[in-house]
């Protein structure tokens, strides 16, 4: 899921919305999708799609019955959950399993609005969600104060926006998974931990060249909390420093 992020700070940091995943397969990388629905202006280009057209282009000429094989053996991470189109998509390819950040509130596929997941229609796939999820929700709190940049008058004060807590994970939702701690289902509930404890620059190579600012770019998680009190430092030109009014 850390690499899943990073591609999502890297889109952020190309201004395109920051979602993001990767398809893996046997513990490798094997696709990797962020949202282009600004840079394409076409609204279905989300980062699920993305990866797995470039999966469906090696399985080209492939029977039906083959590529759901294929995907049967994909783990997609993604740092929002699937929207219900996705969601639906990724149950017609046979994914085998779906780990997601944050909840979609609005659209979400995997619990949140529908269980496309495990609804009656077709096959069902598991899905798991709350994996770095207040890391999801920050860069997603990022780009919307940037966009507000492109205003006549900058609206600074959305910058506390930052500072908000995070709302809580409505576990009931969810389907249940002990990934991390072996008790709860966040990265560390009551624990803590810093990112670069989670993903080492090493395994973001498979992303292109590590930015080691995406590190400094979230906050910590202390006691299971955000830890506001750690000065997030970049946010270039669109960037800010929160601690600093
Ligand atoms: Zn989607």
């Amino acid at each position: 899921m850390g690499i899943a992020l990073y591609v999502a700070y890297q889109a952020l940091m190309a201004n395109e919305t920051p979602v993001a995943c990767i398809l893996v397969k046997d513990d490798k990388v094997i696709s990797i999708g962020s949202n282009l629905t600004n840079d394409s202006l076409n609204g279905t280009r989300h980062a699920e799609f993305i990866a797995i057209d470039s999966v469906l282009d090696g399985l080209k000429d492939r029977k039906p019955e083959t590529i759901r094989e294929e995907f049967q053996k994909l783990t997609l991470y993604v740092t929002v959950e699937p929207c219900i189109m996705c969601a639906s998509a990724l149950k017609q390819l046979g994914i085998g399993k779906v780990i997601f950040g944050c909840g979609n509130d609005r659209f979400g596929g995997n619990g949140t609005v529908l269980n496309v997941h495990r609804d009656n229609i077709g096959e069902t796939y598991k899905s798991y969600g709350g994996i770095l999820r207040c890391e999801s929700i920050q860069l997603l709190r990022n780009f919307y104060i940037q966009e507000n940049d492109s205003a006549p008058i900058p609206q600074v004060k959305k910058n506390k926006d930052l500072l908000k807590p995070y709302p809580p994970m409505e576990w009931d939702l969810y389907d249940k998974v002990d990934l991390f701690d072996g008790k709860g289902r966040e990265v560390a509930p009551g624990g803590s931990y810093k990112l670069i404890d989670l993903v080492q620059p090493e395994d973001l190579k498979v992303a292109g060249d590590v930015d080691m600012e995406f590190y400094d770019y979230f906050y910590d998680i202390k006691d299971g909390e955000v830890d506001f009190n750690k000065a997030v430092k970049i946010v270039d030109g669109k960037r800010r420093r929160v601690n600093e009014e």
